[in-house]
């Protein structure tokens, strides 16, 4: 299959200048409206596209059509019990996909949407089990990306997408590795740029009291807690990932966005750490192997590995979440064989940066 590639930019001028009350300014050209409405009638004959998000790329297909959802899981690889999100932009769109919904999800759209939140909600019957993976659930989101949004609007409202990659690899958060991943394999991919957080929403599920995060993201416990007025858990199959309690999502069961090197987590008191991981290196370039370290711009000069990555200043989350992925496939493009990485705060958005690297380390961490 040939996969068409565009281009499209958010006019950001226009985008602050009608913020101030100039309406009238285009934020996409002409042509970019055209390709989008192009994408969108792709989406409402079945096909497949990729799109920008705030979050990470998504791959998308009709949500309400069965075998888009089909599509879908066979062009990432993905198991098909491991549902979809369901992508709207129009929040009133939400009432025709879910069976009732609790003021708890009005209370947290309110406060987060359009954004990186998604709401398991029961779900109504126009959404295939095919898109929710055989559950009564089904999980949505409105996304603030503005490329999304009017792609959403031109494919009919109800796009379903899980992370634009093969199944097993890190989210693309750069159309360059939607590219890597699914050129050939689906019908479009629209090149919005970088993604601006680079890690995948938080999921809440609201079909249990009290709400429980199924997936940690840059909508914290806390901003929950704040907004519901009630203190908001995570499944705690997500904390003790080794205890065998299945998670309520079930794709967060799966060995995830690991790089094709082993990746070791070193945690303790900074001196300890790089001392820790340099003689790891040391004895990992005496066997022969191809060495990888992440560390932050204040340890990244006393690492002697042969790909030296960081992850921002210290204490900076959010640069951390926005580089994690993109250094995890730089390490396989450079065949990084033994990897290590510094350890992460688990406050805020630290909870999510350590729940992915964790994952992508395959829970293989030292404490010192
Ligand atoms: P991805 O689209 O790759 O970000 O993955 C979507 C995540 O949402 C996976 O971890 C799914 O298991 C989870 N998910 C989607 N729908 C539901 C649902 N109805 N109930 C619980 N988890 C869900
Ligand atoms: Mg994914």
């Amino acid at each position: 299959m040939d996969t068409e590639i565009v281009k499209i930019e958010v006019n950001n001028d226009v985008v602050n200048a009608s913020a101030l009350g100039e309406k009238d300014a285009a934020i996409f050209s002409e042509e970019e409206k055209a390709c989008i409405a192009h994408a969108g009638e792709i989406i409402r004959n079945g096909g497949l596209v990729a799109f920008p998000t705030e979050t990470v790329y998504g791959l998308g297909g009709d949500a309400l059509n069965p075998e888009s959802s089909k599509k879908i899981y066979a062009a990432k690889g993905r198991p098909s019990d491991n549902p979809l999100i369901v992508h709207i932009a129009d929040f009133n769109d939400i009432y025709k996909i879910t069976a009732g919904i609790p003021e708890t999800a009005v209370k947290l759209a309110n406060a987060f949407w359009p954004g990186p939140l998604t709401m398991i909600l029961p779900k109504s019957d126009v959404v295939p089990k095919e898109t929710t993976g055989g559950l009564d659930t089904v999980a949505v989101r409105f996304p603030s990306d503005l490329v999304a949004q009017e792609f959403i609007r031109a494919a009919g409202g109800y796009v379903a997408a899980p992370s634009a990659n093969i199944s097993g690899r890190p989210s693309p958060t750069e159309a360059k590795y939607v590219i890597q991943d699914m050129d050939g394999r689906i019908d479009m991919i629209i090149d919005g740029g970088e993604n601006e957080i680079g890690l995948e929403s938080t999921i809440v599920d609201l079909t249990i009291n009290p709400p429980q995060v199924l997936r940690p993201g840059f909508i914290t416990n806390e901003m929950l807690s704040d907004v519901l007025n009630e203190k908001v858990e995570t499944d705690r199959a997500i904390i003790e990932a080794d205890s065998g309690i299945a998670p309520r999502a079930p794709g967060m069961k799966y060995r995830h966005y690991a790089p094709k090197g082993t990746l070791t987590i070193i945690e303790g008191e900074r001196e300890a750490v790089v001392a820790e991981i340099n003689r790891r290196l040391e004895a990992d370039k005496a066997d022969g192997f191809k060495t990888g370290v992440i560390a932050s711009d204040e340890t990244i000069e006393e690492y002697a590995a042969d790909v030296c990555k960081s992850s921002g200043k210290a204490g900076d989350q959010f640069a951390a979440a926005h580089r994690l992925y993109s250094i995890l496939r730089s390490f396989d493009d450079e065949n990084a064989e033994k990897i290590y990485s510094e350890s992460f705060a688990l406050d805020g958005f630290g909870a999510a940066i350590m729940n992915r690297l964790l994952k992508a380390a395959g829970h293989q961490i030292v404490r010192l």
